[in-house]
């Protein structure tokens, strides 16, 4: 697989050279940060698939109990830990494949460090 860092267009990026991988990865994470700068961390959504196929920077707000609630759920309201709503930060990216959205997810939070991307 050939990746162009959007650093340098003017070489390709090879996965199997860990150096410009890094670099790739360096430029990813301040291109992917939050607006302070700060990394997020990253979760599997559901979109309009109804599947947890989609992946997008976790939601600050959604530690608050008064959001991402299914108020009507059967067995009374429940927190959506996968649901999207006005909150909700972009990007929002549907892969429409769910072990890709995990993955990609997995990637992301590895690629923040052992303390970065927790809040
Ligand atoms: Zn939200």
């Amino acid at each position: 697989m050939t990746i162009v860092s959007p650093a340098a267009q003017t070489a390709p990026i090879t996965s199997q050279d860990p150096v410009a991988l890094a670099k790739a990865r360096t430029s990813a994470a301040a291109m992917l940060a939050d607006d302070n700068g700060q990394p997020h961390h990253w979760r599997v959504i559901v979109t309009d698939t109804e599947s947890p196929t989609g992946f997008a920077p976790a939601c600050r707000a959604s530690t608050s109990d008064d959001v991402h609630m299914i108020a009507d759920f059967h067995g009374g309201p429940i927190r959506d830990e996968y649901g999207v709503y006005d909150c909700c930060p972009w990007p929002q990216v549907e892969t429409f494949s769910e072990p890709f959205a995990a993955y990609v997810v997995a990637l992301l939070n590895a690629d923040q460090g052992p303390t970065g991307g927790a809040w």
